[in-house]
């Protein structure tokens, strides 16, 4: 048996010049974190696992120090206790399933059940643009051979988001699929904006559906499941969300009563990519579509696309793409190689042990921060 030896946790700093301004963030972002966590075995072999910081850690490393890597179903256990006191501590999770695949000689996408190799992303775009240079940019997605392109809500008036759905449909017609994201579900720390209430969703998922929107995106703050239920209820139009939540019982509460069409938890925040494989067949056995959340760096790109891909496979999945301020090269930068769509939009996983990934040692260096914060 195989034994952990050592965690190590370093954090990374890539400055962003020009910004990127995402739109769900009141501040433009000067800077693109990572944090690296490798997990190491008494024969020397590395896991290589991201997302979010994992500030605190230490505290918690002994709980899996002498414990056979292979064990992690015991270990995503102890990670969702460690959540429930501290914080989100999944990464570990994908760089033990990255240590497994090493181990037994096999990718990820297959030790999950091997569903396929292969999965479709849609490009998703990030910045709020103009009129016509969001046509542009679903020209450029359609012409990439993307099947569908997500854009963003939350310019300070609707009918400037609206009119970007108009527009994009009357230039295109119906040969891009279109999803919107209203981004209500939460919020940066010191964002304290309220969020929509169901009248008011009502009223603009009447319009995306009017112009064949695919699904409308967390059209309700999180927690407000008695809203999405009706929701549902009231339009045709699929709603998505789930991005953030944490808990089984949440995404099991949320199946139960109806919520949404579309769950998009992200194995880099929620349950990692062991509990997340369990919830991507319950999902799909109640006719629901499972489609992570990827926004992030390449990692967590690559880690929801073996879940994903390995498991139930989804009509497409998040291809987090809006050069110039937000390409494959920055938000890969951790990677020696960017992963990139086929000219039809297909994404192709690697018979590669693990995920598959090969972290630029280069270029950690360079950006070893302290701390892993966008500004
Ligand atoms: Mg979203």
């Amino acid at each position: 048996m195989a034994t952990i030896t050592r965690i190590e946790i370093t954090h990374h700093q890539l400055p962003l010049d020009p910004p990127f301004p995402a739109s769900w963030d009141t501040r433009p972002r000067t800077q693109f974190p990572a944090t690296i966590v490798r997990v190491f075995d008494d024969q020397g072999r590395c896991g290589v696992g991201s997302g979010d910081s994992m500030y605190g850690f230490a505290d918690y490393e002994r709980y899996f120090i002498g414990q056979d890597p292979l064990d992690v179903d015991r270990h995503a256990a102890v990670i969702s206790n460690i959540e429930f006191h501290a914080g989100r501590q999944w990464p570990l999770d994908l760089a033990l399933w990255d240590l497994k695949g090493k181990i037994q000689g096999e990718p990820v996408w297959k030790m999950l059940g091997g569903f396929d190799n292969k999965i479709r992303a849609y490009a998703s775009s990030g910045v709020h643009r103009s009129i016509t240079d969001m046509v542009d940019v679903a020209k450029r997605a359609r012409s990439l051979g993307f099947p569908a392109l997500k854009v963003r809500f939350g310019r300070p008036k609707l009918d400037d988001d609206l009119a970007v759905v108009k527009a994009i449909r009357s230039e295109l017609g119906s040969s891009l699929e279109l999803m919107v994201d209203c981004n209500q579900g939460w919020r940066m720390p010191w964002d304290t904006a309220t969020p929509w209430n169901v009248d008011h969703a009502t009223s603009v998922a009447n319009v995306l559906e009017e112009h064949g929107v695919y699904w409308m995106e967390e059209p309700l703050h999180r927690g407000d499941y008695a809203g999405m239920a009706e929701l549902r209820k009231r339009v045709g139009i699929r709603i998505a969300g789930g991005e953030m939540t944490r808990e089984p019982y949440e995404f099991r509460e949320l199946l139960e009563r109806g919520c949404f069409d579309v769950f998009q938890p992200d194995a880099v925040c929620s349950q990692g990519i062991t509990g997340l494989a369990k919830l991507a067949f319950d999902v799909h056995k109640a006719g629901k579509i499972f489609t992570p959340h990827t926004w992030g760096n390449g990692i967590g790109v690559m880690a929801n696309l073996h879940l994903t891909a390995g498991t139930v496979g989804a009509p497409f999945i998040e291809f987090p793409f809006d050069p110039p301020e937000w390409s494959t090269a920055r938000r890969d930068y951790i990677l020696t190689e960017t992963i990139e769509a086929d000219g039809d939009g297909w994404i192709h996983l690697s018979d590669e042990p693990g995920l598959g990934i090969t972290l630029n040692e280069d270029v950690l260096k360079q950006t070893a921060s302290k701390q892993a914060t966008f500004s």
